[in-house]
C-alpha cells in the first residue's frame, strides 16, 4: 500500500468569526445591582483619548491646554529702557547734587518711546527720555522729572543719583532663550499676555471639544414659545448642560428638544455625528415606556446603560456612537440629575477631551450648620451653600430638599454636597465633602 503520493487532505478553511466590536467590560454592580460611581467614572475615562493638538491663535487658545514647551526667542525688556519720564544722565554728573547745590545739565536731545537716540551721551549732557524709551549709550540713570526744574535747555537736579536708576535692563525680565512654558500650561489671561509679549501669535493647543447637546422629550417646549395645556414645560436641560459644557470650555452646538419619537431621535443623533467630539443627551433612559435614548442608542453604536449607587443620576448611559466611535454621555432627564450627571461625568469627560488637569473638582471641606440624612446604599449629591467666613473656614448649609425638578433651589447652590453610601446621618458640626460650582 502505497504511502506515498497520497493526497494530503485539504486544511479546514478557518472558520471566519467576525470579530464583533464590544465596549470593555464595565465596573460590575454591587449586591444591590448598582454601580459605583467613581468606577463608572474611570470607567468612561477610560474610553475617552485628549483631541489632537492643533495650531491656534493666542487669544483662541485661552482656557485650552498648551501641547508644546515654549521657549522665549527675544530678551524682555529687549533694550535698556527708563523706567521713568526724566532724563537720561550719567550718574557721575549728579554727584553731591542737592536742592541747594543742584547739578545743572545741557539738554542735548529728546527720546520717546518708539525711537532711539542720533547719538551716544556725553559727560556733563542730559537727555530727555520717556518711559519704556531706550537709554541712550553712555548714560547710566534716569532722573525723574520730580527730582528736576524740567529745563528745556538747561536741567536742574536736585538729587545725587545712583547709578542705574529708573533703567529696566535688556533680559531682567526674560532672558533670550528663557524656558517660559511646559506642555500641559493651561493658558490663562496672564499666559496670553505673556506669549504676545514676546511675539508668539500662534500655539499648540488641544483644541475646545464640539460637544452636541440634544434634550429629548415630546412635553418640551423652547422657551420663548408658549405653552401648551397638555403638560408641557419649558426645555431647561439643553440650555442648562450647554451653558455647563460651555463654561467648562467647550464648543457647543445645542439641539433643541427632540419628541419621543425613535426613528427621529436616531436620525438625529446620526447627523449629529459629522460636528462632535461628544453628544450629550438629557432624558430617555429610565424605566418608561417612551424613553427613546434607551430605546435606539443601541442600535448607533456600542452602548452602555447603568443604574449607579448614586443619588440623584441613578440611571446613567454611555455609547461611542459610529462609525467614529464618538463618545455620547446619556444623561437621566430631571434637571438635578441632569446637573449633578454633568458634574460628575461630563465635566471630567470634556477636561480629559481638552487634556487639562485636574480632571475633578478638587474637594474643599466645610462644616454643615444643619443635620444631613442621606439614603442608605447610594451616594448623595446634595445641593448646598457654601460660605467661607473670613479666617478660611467653610460652611454649608443644604438648599431646597432631595427632588431632583428642584431647579429653584439647584440655582441658588454654589455646591455640591458629597456623601459617600456608607454614611446615613451627619450631625450639625461635621465636616463633609464639598465641590465648589465655579464655571471654569
Ligand atoms: P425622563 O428622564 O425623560 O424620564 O425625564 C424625567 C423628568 O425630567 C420628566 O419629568 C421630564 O419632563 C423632565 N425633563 C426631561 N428633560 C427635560 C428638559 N430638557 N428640561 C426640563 N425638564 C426635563
Ligand atoms: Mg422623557
Amino acid at each position: 500500500m502505497a504511502l506515498f503520493g497520497r493526497k494530503k487532505k485539504a486544511a479546514p478553511a478557518p472558520e471566519v468569526v467576525e470579530e464583533v466590536p464590544t465596549l470593555p467590560e464595565p465596573p460590575a454592580a454591587n449586591d444591590a445591582g448598582l454601580r459605583e460611581w467613581q468606577a463608572h467614572r474611570q470607567w468612561v475615562l477610560d474610553q475617552i483619548e485628549p483631541l489632537p493638538p492643533f495650531g491656534m491663535q493666542v487669544l483662541d487658545a485661552l482656557g485650552l491646554s498648551l501641547c508644546e514647551d515654549i521657549e522665549a526667542d527675544i530678551a524682555l525688556p529687549g533694550f535698556d529702557n527708563a523706567a521713568m519720564d526724566g532724563y537720561a544722565v550719567q550718574a557721575a554728573d549728579t554727584w553731591n547734587a542737592s536742592e541747594n547745590a543742584p547739578a545743572s545739565l545741557a539738554v542735548v536731545g529728546e527720546i520717546a518711546a518708539g525711537s532711539v537716540a542720533d547719538r551716544a551721551l556725553a559727560p556733563g549732557t542730559a537727555m530727555k527720555i520717556m518711559t519704556g524709551a531706550p537709554v541712550p549709550e553712555g548714560a547710566d540713570a534716569v532722573v525723574q522729572y520730580e527730582l528736576t526744574d524740567r529745563g528745556v535747555e538747561d536741567v536742574q537736579i536736585f538729587a545725587q543719583i545712583e547709578q542705574g536708576k529708573n533703567i529696566r535692563l535688556r533680559g531682567s525680565d526674560i532672558e533670550d532663550g528663557e524656558h517660559l512654558m511646559s506642555a500641559g500650561t493651561r493658558i490663562d489671561s496672564r499666559t496670553v499676555g505673556l506669549l504676545a509679549g514676546v511675539g508668539i501669535d500662534k500655539v499648540l493647543v488641544r483644541p475646545r471639544p464640539r460637544v452636541v447637546v440634544i434634550a429629548t422629550g415630546t412635553e418640551l417646549v423652547e422657551p420663548g414659545l408658549p405653552l401648551g395645556d397638555k403638560g408641557e414645560l419649558y426645555d431647561s436641560n439643553s440650555y442648562m448642560l450647554a451653558a455647563a459644557a460651555k463654561a467648562a470650555g467647550a464648543q457647543v452646538f445645542r439641539v433643541g428638544a427632540v419628541g419621543d419619537d425613535e426613528e427621529e431621535m436616531a436620525q438625529i443623533i446620526s447627523d449629529q455625528l459629522v460636528r462632535a467630539d461628544l453628544i450629550v443627551t438629557s432624558g430617555g433612559i429610565s424605566q418608561g415606556d417612551w424613553d427613546v435614548v434607551k430605546a435606539v442608542a443601541p442600535s448607533l453604536g456600542l452602548v452602555d446603560f447603568a443604574q449607579l449607587a448614586m443619588q440623584p443620576g441613578k440611571p446613567q448611559g454611555f455609547g461611542l456612537i459610529g462609525e467614529d466611535q464618538v463618545p455620547m454621555l446619556m444623561l437621566p432627564g430631571n434637571p438635578v440629575s441632569s446637573f449633578v450627571s454633568f458634574e460628575v461625568f461630563v465635566r471630567p469627560v470634556l477636561r480629559k477631551l481638552m487634556g487639562v488637569e485636574p480632571l475633578f473638582r478638587e474637594p474643599v471641606r466645610a462644616v454643615t450648620n444643619t443635620i444631613i440624612r442621606s439614603a442608605p446604599g447610594k451616594a448623595q449629591f446634595l445641593r448646598g451653600e457654601v460660605r467661607t467666613d473670613p479666617g478660611g473656614r467653610h460652611t454649608v448649609d443644604l438648599v431646597g430638599g432631595p427632588g431632583s425638578h428642584l431647579l429653584g433651589s439647584l440655582q441658588k447652590s454654589n455646591a455640591l454636597v458629597v456623601l459617600e453610601p456608607g454614611t446615613e446621618v451627619v450631625p450639625a458640626g461635621q465636616t463633609v465633602t464639598t465641590w465648589m460650582l465655579t464655571d471654569d
